[in-house]
């Protein structure tokens, strides 16, 4: 097992003089580092095995960002952090849309990258827990294995998704508040953050539900929340 701090990165930066920067900090910050030059590069690099966390700039010769990140098609690993001087909502989004986990806006500096490293290898590598299977109509999540099926068939999930739909699912049929969501899955800076939760509730509900568009798995919760399945059913019948 790796050390619980350290993890296998790959690095893809054009910018010789930012890329030594990075890679500086954090190989400073325990973690193995690979880097790549350019996209081709980089698709190349991708194929090492163990990779964990993938930092990705978006401006790159001859294969962009873009590009590299459709061509992971919501893989479950590594797990993506965009690296862009781009800050506006709408490059996030698309970011977020097409299967990064977190975006960082240039300039950063080390703390906050060795804090969002930090924060999705503990997505990537959670706590152990005990097997325990929560379901709604043909989707299940066994909280154990990690592992979620609709009709049967496993469902690929990003380790971002899977760690999101599990904690609405550890609390099935309870309304769970967007700032909680947001400070519970990517970290109390984030609770602000709806653009996050949105994308991510859409990917989830795209991949689990039969009708996207009238969900029964992740419930929209007025304004405030959402939900795994429905509320528990009152009991009236009191003896
Ligand atoms: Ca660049």
């Amino acid at each position: 097992m790796p050390d619980e701090d350290s993890g296998h990165i790959l690095l893809i930066e054009d910018d010789a003089a930012l890329r030594g920067v990075l890679a500086g900090n954090l190989e400073r910050g325990g973690h193995r580092v690979i880097v790549a030059a350019d996209g081709i590069a980089g698709l190349d690099q991708l194929k090492t095995p163990g990779l964990e966390v993938v930092l990705l700039d978006i401006g790159l010769p001859f294969v962009n960002g873009w590009r590299i990140l459709e061509s992971l098609d919501g893989r479950r690993q590594p797990s993506v952090i965009v690296i862009s001087a781009r800050g506006e909502e709408a490059d996030k989004v698309r970011a977020l849309d097409l299967g990064a986990d977190d975006y960082l806006t240039k300039p950063f500096g080390a703390g906050e990258l060795l804090a969002r490293v930090r924060a999705v290898l503990r997505r990537v590598r959670p706590a152990e827990e005990k097997r325990q299977l929560v379901s709604c109509g043909d989707v299940v999540v066994d909280l154990g294995s990690r592992v979620v099926t609709k009709a049967g068939k496993e469902v690929r999930l990003s380790p971002t998704e899977y760690v999101l739909l599990a904690e609405l699912a550890r609390n099935a049929g309870r309304l769970m508040d967007q700032r909680v969501l947001l400070s519970r899955v990517w970290g109390p800076s984030y609770a602000g953050d709806r653009a996050y939760l949105r994308t991510f509730i859409k990917r989830l509900r795209h991949k689990l539900e039969s009708d996207p568009a009238a969900p029964g798995v992740i419930v929209t919760v007025g304004r405030q929340g959402y939900r795994f399945g429905a509320p528990p059913e009152v009991d009236t019948e009191r003896r």
